[in-house]
Order: C-alpha cells, then sequence, then structure tokens
C-alpha cells in the first residue's frame, strides 16, 4: 500500500508552465524527497499528488489506481503543512482527534488511536494543551499526530521543518526520520535543503524550473550527478 506515481505531469496557471512533465514513482515504503531551489514546483507537484491542485496534463496513479480526477480525501494521503494549520481552539487531543470525529469514528476507538499517536510523538504531557501554548517542534509533532491517525497510505511534507530554529530542525528531522522506520509508510518530503535531502532520503527527485533534472539516491547524486545544476546544487564531491 502506498504506491505513487506520476505520469508527464504538467500544470499550468493562466498561461504560465510551472510543472512541465514531471514522471516519478514512490515506491511503497519509500522514502522521497523532492529537492530544488525556492519557486522551482515542488508545492504545486505535492499539492497536485494531494489533489489540493487540478492537473492541467498527465496522470497520478496511488496503488495502480488513477487518482487524477479525485477528491483530496479519497486519495486516502495525509498532507503536515509548513504553518502546521491547526486549530487555535482546540486542544492538542481535538485537533489529533479530529478528523476521525469527521469521519464518524466510534469514540473509544478515537481515543485509543489518539492516545497511540501521542505517545509515538512524545506528546502525551500536552494533550491538554492549546496550540498557542506549544512550542514550534510541538505544534509540527501535532500536525503529524493528526496526519498520523487516518492510517494514511502516505504521508506528504511541504518543508516541515522550515519553520523550527537551527536545533529543533536537527532534532525533528531525526524524529520524522524514526517516524518513517516505525510506521514504514510511504513519503513524499519536499525541501530546498539539500542537507535535509540528503540525510532523510531514499530517493531524491531534483527539481528545477518545473523539470526533473535527476532522480537517484542520495549516492547515486552525488557520485555521478547527471548535469551541472545537480552537481552544483547536491555539492560535487571534493
Ligand atoms: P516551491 O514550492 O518550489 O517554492 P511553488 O510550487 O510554490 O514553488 O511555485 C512554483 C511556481 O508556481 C512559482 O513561480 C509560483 O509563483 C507559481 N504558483 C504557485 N501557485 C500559484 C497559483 N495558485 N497561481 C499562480 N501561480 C502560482
Ligand atoms: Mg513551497
Amino acid at each position: 500500500m502506498g504506491t505513487i506515481e506520476l505520469k508527464n505531469v504538467t500544470k499550468s496557471f493562466g498561461p504560465v508552465a510551472v510543472i512541465k512533465g514531471v514522471s516519478l514513482t514512490a515506491e511503497e515504503g519509500e522514502f522521497v524527497v523532492f529537492v530544488g531551489p525556492s519557486g522551482c514546483g515542488k508545492s504545486t507537484l505535492l499539492r497536485l499528488i494531494a489533489g489540493l491542485e487540478e492537473t492541467s496534463g498527465g496522470s497520478i496513479h496511488i496503488d495502480g489506481k488513477d487518482v487524477t480526477e479525485l477528491d483530496p480525501y479519497h486519495r486516502g494521503l495525509s498532507m503536515v503543512f509548513q504553518s502546521y494549520a491547526l486549530y487555535p481552539h482546540m486542544t492538542v487531543y481535538g485537533n489529533i482527534a479530529f478528523a476521525l470525529k469527521t469521519a464518524g469514528i466510534a469514540k473509544l476507538e478515537i481515543d485509543r488511536k489518539v492516545r497511540a499517536a501521542a505517545e509515538t510523538l512524545k506528546l502525551t504531557p500536552y494533550l491538554d494543551r492549546k496550540p498557542k501554548d506549544l512550542s514550534g517542534g510541538q505544534r509540527q509533532r501535532v500536525a503529524i499526530g493528526r496526519a498520523i491517525v487516518r492510517q494514511p497510505k502516505g504521508f506528504l511534507f511541504d518543508e516541515p521543518l522550515s519553520n523550527l530554529d537551527a536545533a529543533l530542525r536537527t532534532q525533528t528531522r531525526i524524529e520524522i526520520a524514526n517516524l518513517h522506520k516505525e510506521l514504514g509508510a510511504t513519503m513524499v518530503y519536499v525541501t530546498h535543503d539539500q542537507i535535509e535531502a540528503m540525510t532523510l532520503a531514499d530517493k531524491i527527485v531534483v527539481l528545477n524550473d518545473g523539470e526533473v533534472m535527476q532522480i537517484g539516491s542520495p549516492k547515486e547524486l552525488y557520485n555521478a550527478p547527471k548535469n551541472t545544476f545537480v552537481a552544483q546544487f547536491i555539492g560535487s564531491p571534493k
């Protein structure tokens, strides 16, 4: 469960082509990182996979099924945004439980899932707090908790560390890597930070100006960059 495949996906906003024919596969359980400079189309590509934007051309497949026309909810992926997007008036518990409540799941089952996610994310002591009384790192973990309880086929992360200070960024990066190990879920992760990409990814997709420059493991990109852009972006061997 959780194979995501893009076939020649394009996206234009008005006359402006932003995604110019992207094909790639995230295999089941793989940690795939989209990396590239600001404005190259990373967030747009992730939103297309989530179903938050309509494609202009091409197709998107999840577990072999064409989901190009499917709404976000039925794609079965969970997205974690850079801005957290937590409900300020709800507690941590309420925020994590929210999607389950709207899905009509029994209270006892919701409670079990919320507490399990809180335990995984070290949020148990904070379940009664409001987002404003949490640190940036804790808020980001709540956002991840909300994604986990839905037991998605895959997780989509858009620069989840960018609002954190340097120390927390490293810590949260390690937590996300551990989460991936623990859940074994497919993860697609967007960043403009090469270090993040190199340390987290099974597979890196280097994007520039709406196009794929290269796809490969961190080692492959480092040892055999296909062009000057990749070499300069990833950092060529010394
Ligand atoms: P990244 O996440 O890599 O920084 P984005 O996917 O946010 O890049 O944006 C890629 C390009 O698409 C940018 O030039 C941006 O201005 C443009 N863009 C993104 N969303 C919209 C939109 N809703 N309408 C018009 N242009 C957009
Ligand atoms: Mg972005």
